[in-house]
């Protein structure tokens, strides 16, 4: 039988949101800001364990109490020097838990907004598709190329044009070749690109933000608290 593991890769430095304790590990509504995606994956019914990257020098992980979700969640401390180095490395260590034909759902730590339903969908989208697919949603805003000096010298179609978010869902085998011949890429669909292939798109929306600058702790507070109240 065909199962689903999530691999989170949690070993950047975060350097955008400033100096000071790595951003995963910030509090975002009374929690580290990675527990909220972690309890999300832990508990979406299909998903057999939960895969956390960590920079090898991490010593922040073992300062909480993860024991509520010890059962599904196996932190790996294999990080590397890109997202996608520290993906491979996971995918590696994964090796004897995941046979070549299990989905793999890789999430950014960086989102904490990301809902049951999300996956549901995403599983329920991509699960019987060949090559995998990725949420994503249009772009909705015009969009301008800069001249590098502070002012427009293009303005780009944006006619089909989606924002990648994550989860990404790819076959095991499949993405470990990719990801191993790929060079730089910013996520796992691009390696799946360079492969030749075309990964799904599922449209999601806005909630499921990456928190990147100070200024997305406050919008993703919003968010979290707003479902808690709903
Ligand atoms: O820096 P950015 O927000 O693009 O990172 C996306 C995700 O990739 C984060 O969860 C981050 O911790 C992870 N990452 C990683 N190893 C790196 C760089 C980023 O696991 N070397």
């Amino acid at each position: 039988m065909t199962r689903y593991f999530a691999l989170v890769p949690a070993a950047g430095s975060g350097s955008r949101m400033g100096e000071g304790l790595q951003k995963q590990y910030r509090t975002l509504a009374g929690r580290p800001l990675i527990r909220h995606a972690l309890d999300a994956l832990c508990a979406a019914p299909g998903i057999a364990g939960v895969y956390v990257v960590l920079s090898p020098g991490d010593l922040e992980w073992a300062r909480h109490d993860w024991s509520a979700l010890a059962l599904r969640l196996h932190p790996l401390y294999c990080g590397g020097s890109s997202r996608a180095a520290s993906v491979l490395n996971g995918l590696r260590a994964m090796a004897r838990a995941a046979d070549d034909g299990d989905w793999v759902l890789v999430h950014d730590a960086a989102r904490p907004c990301l809902a049951t339903w999300h996956v549901d969908k995403l599983i329920r989208e991509v699960g019987s598709d060949p090559v995998g697919g990725i949420l994503a949603v249009p772009v909705a805003d015009t969009l301008k190329r800069d001249d590098g000096h502070g002012r427009i010298a293009a303005t780009a179609p944006r006619d089909g044009i989606w924002q990648a978010q994550t989860p990404q869902m790819f076959r095991y085998a499949l993405l470990r070749r990719a990801l191993e011949h790929a060079g730089e890429v910013t996520d796992e669909a691009g390696a799946i690109e360079r492969a030749g292939l075309r990964p799904r798109l599922v449209a999601a929306d806005a909630t499921n933000l990456k928190v990147t600058y100070p200024v997305d702790m406050g919008l993703a507070e919003l968010i979290l608290r707003m479902r808690e109240e709903a």
